[in-house]
C-alpha cells in the first residue's frame, strides 16, 4: 500500500490517500478548502490511476472535513465513514467554517457511521482498525492499519505535542487514557501519521512526549 501525504488550508491539516494495487483509493481526512487544492489532489490521483473509494474521518473538526462537498460533486457514491458522536459536529460544519475562515458548503454529504463496536473497515483486502480515542472532538477516533504499521491519530496526538482539549468534546485526562490505551499498546515500531505536522513513531512518543509519557510501572 501507498500513503501519500498532502498539506490544506490555513490550518495546515495532512490529508492522506491509501492507494493499494487495484486502482482504488481510501482518503483520510479530506482538507482540500478550495477548488484549486482539489484539482491538485486529483492531479496526484489521476498520476498514480487510481479513483477514491471510500473516505475515512479522524474527527469532523472544520479543517479536516472542508474537501468533502468538493469530493463528492465529483464522487457522490463513495462511503464516508464517521463515528457517530461526531455526526452533530459534522452537521454543524458551515458554523464553524464560517468562524475559521474556510469556505462554507450547500450541503454535507451523508455519512456512514462507524463504531468501535464494528470494529473494522476493509479496504482492498486490508483490514483498518477503528480505534475509539475521544478527548480531542466528539467522535474521535485514529485508524490502525496492522498490516502496514500505522496509525492515522488526527489531532489526537502530533509528534512531541498533543491535540487541543479546550474546544467542546475535549478533556484532557479522557485524552490521555485514549494514548495510553489505544495507541502507546500498539506495537513500538508502529508510524504515527497526524492530521497536522510530521510524522513519528509510538517508541519515540512513548519516551519524548513531552505531554503524554509512558508511565514508569516500578
Ligand atoms: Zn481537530
Ligand atoms: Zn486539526
Amino acid at each position: 500500500m501507498k500513503i501519500l501525504r498532502s498539506v490544506h488550508n490555513n490550518f495546515l491539516v495532512n490529508s492522506y490517500l491509501l492507494i493499494a494495487g487495484t486502482k482504488q483509493a481510501c482518503i483520510i481526512d479530506p482538507g482540500y478548502a478550495t477548488a484549486e487544492e482539489w484539482q491538485q489532489v486529483k492531479l496526484l490521483l489521476q498520476k498514480q490511476q487510481t479513483q477514491p473509494s471510500m473516505v475515512c474521518i479522524t474527527h469532523a473538526h472544520a479543517d479536516h472535513i472542508a474537501g468533502l462537498a468538493l469530493l463528492h460533486q465529483d464522487y457522490p457514491n463513495i462511503p464516508i465513514y464517521l463515528h457517530p458522536e461526531g455526526v452533530e459536529l459534522y452537521h454543524s460544519y458551515n458554523r464553524y467554517a464560517r468562524l475559521m475562515g474556510l469556505p462554507e458548503a450547500d450541503n454535507m454529504p451523508a455519512v456512514t457511521s462507524i463504531s468501535s463496536q464494528d470494529n473494522v473497515l476493509h479496504f482492498e483486502g486490508e483490514e483498518i482498525q477503528i480505534k475509539y480515542t475521544p478527548g480531542h472532538a466528539q467522535g474521535s477516533v485514529s485508524f490502525y492499519i496492522p498490516s502496514e504499521k500505522v496509525v492515522f491519530t488526527g489531532d489526537l496526538l502530533f509528534r512531541m505535542s498533543i491535540g487541543r482539549t479546550d474546544m467542546p468534546g475535549g478533556n484532557y485526562q479522557i485524552l490521555e487514557q485514549s494514548i495510553f490505551n489505544q495507541i502507546y499498546t500498539l506495537p513500538d515500531d508502529t508510524i504515527i501519521l497526524p492530521g497536522h505536522g510530521d510524522s513519528s513513531d509510538v517508541a519515540f512518543e512513548k519516551q519524548n512526549n513531552p505531554f503524554v509519557k509512558q508511565k514508569n510501572n516500578i
